[in-house]
Order: C-alpha cells, then sequence, then structure tokens
C-alpha cells in the first residue's frame, strides 16, 4: 500500500468526507496552497428547500429539495439535479464538489454545482414529478441562471424533468433562456449527441486506458454496472469498438455470457420491457454481488454510488476500471485496487463527457446556432482525448493512481483562478 493512498482509505460515514480525503491527499502531494485547500472544503452555498406538493390522491406531501453551490471560480455553476430517496445534504455536497473537479478536469469553464429532491421517482405519477419538479424550479429561481447555476440530469431525471424546469424557470422570470439548464430534449434546444455522451466518454476513457495497456479493443472483455442512461450506451459504445461485453445488470437483474452478450438485442428488450434487464434470456442470470467481481478485463460501474467497496474489491478481476457512476469507489477500496494494479480512470475523469456536451449544448443555445451529431461527438472526443492525457501525465509525474492524479489536475487549474480572483 503506498502513502498516498493509506490516508484516503480511513473509514468515512460522510460522502462529503470521502470527497476531502481525496483532496487532503492531492493537496499534500501537488503542495496546494493551504488556503485555496480551505476555500474548496467549504461549499460556496447550501440551499434547503421544503415542496408542498399535491398527490393525485388529493393530500399535499412535502418533499426536501436541495442545491449545493461548491464553487464557481471557474466560472458559473454547473451540474445535475437528481431524484432518489437517498438524497440528503451531505451527498448533495459530494456531488457537488466532484462537480467542481469534473468542470476543471474537462476543462470546462464552469464551478460545480449539484441539486437533488428526496423522492421514489419510480413510485410517482408523470403528474406528480411533473409539480414536484415546478415547484422545484420556482423554489431555484434565485438560484439558477444561464450565467449563475446551470443544472441538468442526473440519477431520476431526464430531458423530460428539465423540460418542465425549464419552462417554470422561463415562466417566473419572463424571459426564454434555453441554456439555463442542459440535457434538454431536442425541440427545445438540447443538443444532439447529449443523450449518449456520458456513456461516449465512457467509451473514450476506455480506449485511451487501453492503448496505453498495450491492449486491443478486440481482445479485451466488459462487464457494465447499471442499464441506465450511462450504462447503456456505455455497453452499447464500447460493443461497437469491438470491445466483448460479457455481464451486464441493472437494479432489478444481472447477467454474464462467456461468449459475450448481444447488445442491440439487450436494449431491444429493455424497450419492450419498461427500461428494465429483468426477463432477459440472452446470457445467464446471476446474481447481483456477481456481477462486479465476474471474470473481465473492462468493469464498468455505471450505476450508483459506493459499490466497489474494502470487501468485493480483493476479489475484482478486472485489469481496467472504468467508473460511469459518480463515487462507485470507497475511499477504503482505493489501496485495494492500487496494491493490485489495477488501473482506475476516476468518476471526475470517466464520466465527464455528460457535463462536456452539456457545455457545447450551453454554448449552442447561447450562440442560437446549433451543430451536427458529428461536430458534437468529435468535439467531444477531443476534449476527453486530452483530458485522458493530462490526467495520465500527472499520475506519471506525481507518481500517484490516476484518481488522486485527476484530482491533482483539477486543483492545478482551480488554484490559478482563486488565487488570481482573490479574497475580500
Ligand atoms: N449529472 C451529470 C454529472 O454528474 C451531468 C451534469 C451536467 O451535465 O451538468 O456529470
Amino acid at each position: 500500500m503506498s502513502a498516498q493512498t493509506v490516508n484516503a482509505s480511513q473509514a468515512h460515514e460522510s460522502m462529503f468526507e470521502a470527497v476531502l480525503a481525496r483532496l487532503d491527499v492531492a493537496a499534500k502531494i501537488m503542495n496546494l496552497s493551504e488556503e485555496v485547500a480551505q476555500v474548496l472544503r467549504n461549499p460556496q452555498k447550501q440551499v434547503k428547500v421544503s415542496l408542498p406538493v399535491m398527490m393525485d390522491v388529493g393530500k399535499i406531501q412535502i418533499f426536501e429539495g436541495y442545491r449545493t453551490i461548491h464553487s464557481t471560480h471557474l466560472g458559473p455553476s454547473k451540474g445535475g439535479i437528481r431524484y432518489a430517496m437517498d438524497v440528503n445534504a451531505d451527498e448533495v455536497m459530494a456531488l457537488a464538489a466532484w462537480m467542481s473537479f469534473k468542470c476543471a478536469v474537462a476543462n470546462l469553464p464552469y464551478g460545480g454545482a449539484k441539486g437533488g429532491i428526496k423522492c421514489d421517482p419510480r413510485a410517482m405519477s408523470v403528474g406528480e414529478l411533473e409539480r414536484l419538479s415546478r415547484a422545484y424550479a420556482a423554489s431555484m429561481k434565485d438560484i439558477f441562471g444561464v450565467n449563475r447555476d446551470i443544472p441538468a440530469p442526473d440519477m431520476g431525471t431526464s430531458g423530460r424533468e428539465m423540460a418542465w424546469i425549464l419552462d417554470e424557470y422561463n415562466k417566473i422570470t419572463g424571459e426564454d433562456n434555453p441554456g439555463v439548464i442542459t440535457g434538454k430534449p431536442l425541440a427545445i434546444g438540447g443538443s444532439l449527441g447529449r443523450d449518449a455522451a456520458t456513456g461516449r466518454g465512457v467509451m473514450v476513457n476506455t480506449l485511451a486506458a487501453l492503448k496505453k495497456m498495450n491492449l486491443k479493443p478486440s481482445e479485451v472483455t466488459a462487464v457494465v454496472q447499471g442499464f441506465g442512461n450511462v450504462g447503456s450506451h456505455a455497453a452499447r459504445l464500447l460493443s461497437e469498438q469491438g470491445i466483448k461485453i460479457v455481464g451486464i445488470g441493472d437494479h432489478t437483474a444481472s447477467f454474464y455470457s462467456e461468449k459475450g452478450i448481444d447488445i442491440t438485442a439487450v436494449h431491444e428488450y429493455v424497450i419492450k420491457n419498461n427500461r428494465v434487464l429483468k426477463g432477459f434470456t440472452g446470457a445467464t442470470e446471476i446474481a447481483a454481488d456477481q456481477l462486479l467481481i465476474s471474470k473481465c478485463d473492462v468493469l464498468v460501474p455505471a450505476a450508483l454510488q459506493n459499490v466497489i467497496t474494502e470487501e468485493n474489491a480483493p476479489k475484482i478481476q478486472a485489469k481496467l476500471i472504468v467508473e460511469g457512476a459518480n463515487g462507485p469507489t470507497t475511499p477504503d477500496a482505493d489501496p485495494i485496487l492500487h496494491d493490485k494494479k489495477i488501473i482506475c480512470v476516476p468518476d471526475i475523469l470517466a464520466n465527464s463527457g455528460g457535463v462536456t456536451v452539456s457545455y457545447f449544448e450551453w454554448v449552442q443555445n447561447k450562440a442560437g446556432y446549433y451543430w451536427t451529431e458529428d461536430e458534437v461527438n468529435a468535439k467531444h472526443d477531443i476534449k476527453m482525448e486530452i483530458a485522458f492525457e493530462h490526467v495520465w501525465n500527472n499520475a506519471t509525474r506525481f507518481k500517484t493512481g490516476m484518481r488522486i492524479a485527476a484530482y491533482i489536475t483539477a486543483l492545478q487549474k482551480i488554484e490559478q483562478a482563486v488565487t488570481l480572483k482573490g479574497a475580500y
């Protein structure tokens, strides 16, 4: 175990503390100014609201809504809104900080933010979700802004929710400002390529890492955990590159096939099956906890946070992990992966394709001029390749793993901005 990973591996109850643990390790290695570290340890603004919503049964239910702005040193804050039952102040704070680092790694002119509503979107009707989204937009009218804070989809939300939030925001402000939110449907100012962008970023990062490892895509196998927006596109794009997908899974079922799984068939299946994998017959069903530790070369956790832990990390067989989800690896698992010489392309680099194309969407909205899908993809791929190379080089230069190297890459950029902008 290296000294660099020991400090970050102490048990952390809070997700934000897990972020700070890694920040501290990176700060020490790169000799970050203590003042800048202090600025980044404290989110700029935290908002909590209560949202009364008329439910279909005719009774009012109160929901908790959050928005945390972690930093605005590199530009207006950027980050998604998640609808999930485990949303809480600590989680939103951690996710907001990750957005600051993610935007900096991808070299986007943004700070970081995150929002969320504690709710179970699967248990709510479309009408209830619309009223909840509009209530949230109304309560955040002074937080959001095209040059202030720009939300986007995250877990449990999609273009549909972005459309409601945009519409409510525009009604309240009396302006038509499509760039105030990204990840919108195409018809109302969304960008071509945005839907698949996070999965595409996972693909580009995987190819870049395989190249460094002297492995050809046609010679490797992959397991993808999660078949939502990130996992489904990642599995499709990786298989289009010739990588054999041997394992897939979502919250309903997991599957494995040594011969490889026909990802086109899986896509066709989930479209007919309420977007879930349960009941798929093109591979053998396995227990959910077997998926991450099954035999493969590349592992893509693209579902939830904290799934690669101290318990299962010793059993992971992959040589390469590419984190499609935010925070899938706990700080305690990091040193175990490091000791096993597993290369881990961290979330703040691996899943930054989504926010990168969000940035392109915002640029197109501001210009009122729209690009082709090929233009978007080409610009995205270049940005991702540069970001990967930057992090890889920092890993070599600072003799550390890619996760800490990604933090260093981000901190180098943010440090300059904090210093140049100064304080009161
Ligand atoms: N929610 C996504 C993320 O965690 C996208 C954020 C955005 O596009 O602003 O990166």
